[in-house]
């Protein structure tokens, strides 16, 4: 049976999407082998290989002039491969600092030049708000500036993108493919695999091509964004299952009708939620309205002495993983495009219930 599954990543994926790579496991178009048997330089890996490509550069509407890289290492393989491709020699790089994962991306890049720091959440009386400095050249000779659009553990996203004389490279691990972006606004866009892509380890760059111009550190030639460009992400062997899942997971979308079509049902998922802990006074969300995740929802019971009485009893009634992530406690419910919205309605009927059985 399966249940809702609220886990922030690895994240549910469609049902459809795991039906069919059940249906295909041990033998692919007829072939008899599973698509996990078969070399990466075979046509028929080579043709999901493209057809993937093709599909991702249509759903987000990527110029010609972005490498598309399917990598591996996940999101953290990228908070290193970024710093490692583009801060070059005595490079320095600006972050701006959300929450946990900004934070921790930041930290890595430190190992591989110099790095400033900006704060842009602030708390106003009790709630975290956003502070987002405007941007000139003369701050200084940056060779990009880094955000994360959607912080994971804290359930807040930034859904303005900065103002910046640099080029933006931000971490969508989170958010990608949950609505439509403007991708020329970007010069780098990498996302960890397991919320709305596929299987853990793989990681997805999209990347302008005129930022590869200038020279790398020396790096391990799997992180470097040109070897995988010019070999068309088979340099080595990809995580070839995790791209099989990943290319049924955007054909999927398509079916959907596309990220406009994610994004609105995304919306309506939160509203649904944020909306109930709104006019509740046994739940509260301590972010600030236009800054609350519609990918990761945040919240506390107002008596956190209940808290494993309510992942219990939410478990037992099919609502898995609700529990918040270990640095800041609480719950979150990551919504992401495969939750379906009965999962989001199962949700609240539960909180309610349980909050009206302690009164
Ligand atoms: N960035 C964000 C926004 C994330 O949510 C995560 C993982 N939850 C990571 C980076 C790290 O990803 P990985 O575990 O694949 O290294």
């Amino acid at each position: 049976m399966r249940v809702f599954n609220f886990c922030a990543g690895p994240a549910m994926l469609p049902t459809e999407v795991m039906a069919q790579a059940q249906a295909e496991l041990l033998d692919w178009q007829g072939q008899g082998v599973s698509v996990m048997e078969m070399s990466h330089r075979s046509p028929e890996f080579i043709a999901l290989a493209k057809g993937a490509d093709a599909d991702l550069r249509e759903l987000l509407t990527i110029p010609d002039d972005y490498h598309v890289l399917f990598m591996h290492g996940g999101g953290r393989g990228q908070f290193a491969a970024v710093a490692m491709n583009l801060l070059g020699d005595n490079g320095k790089a600006l972050y701006l600092r959300s929450g946990s994962w900004s934070k921790a991306a930041a930290e890595e890049a430190r190992r591989f030049g110099e790095v400033d720091e900006i704060e842009v959440i602030e708390e106003r009386d009790g709630t975290k708000a956003l502070n987002m400095p405007s941007f000139s050249a003369e701050q200084g000779d940056y060779r990009y500036l880094h955000y994360c659009p959607n912080e994971t553990v804290d359930g807040i996203e930034i859904s303005e993108v900065p103002d910046s004389p640099w080029p933006i490279v931000a971490d969508m691990s989170s958010c990608i493919l949950s609505r439509p972006i403007d991708v020329s606004k970007y010069g780098l866009i990498y996302a960890g695999a397991q919320k709305n892509i596929g299987p853990s380890g793989l990681s997805l760059v999209i990347v302008k091509r005129d930022l590869l111009e200038l020279p790398s550190l020396p790096m391990p030639s799997i992180m470097d964004y040109r070897i995988t460009a010019e070999n068309e992400s088979m340099f080595n062997t990809p995580p070839t299952y995790a791209l099989y899942i990943a290319a049924s997971v955007f054909a999927w979308l398509k079916k959907q009708g596309g990220v406009a079509a994610m994004g609105e049902r995304n919306q309506r998922k939160a509203d649904e939620l944020y909306d109930y802990i709104n006019q509740s006074d046994f739940y509260k969300n301590p972010v600030a309205s236009n800054l609350r995740s519609r990918m990761n929802v945040t919240f506390q019971l107002a008596d956190e002495s209940l808290n494993s009485e309510f992942l219990s009893q939410a478990k037992a009634r099919g609502l898995l993983a609700l529990k918040g992530h270990r640095s800041v406690g609480g719950m979150r419910a990551s919504i992401y495009n495969a939750m379906p919205h009965q999962g989001v309605l199962a949700l609240v009927a539960f909180m309610d219930e349980f909050a009206k059985a302690q009164q």
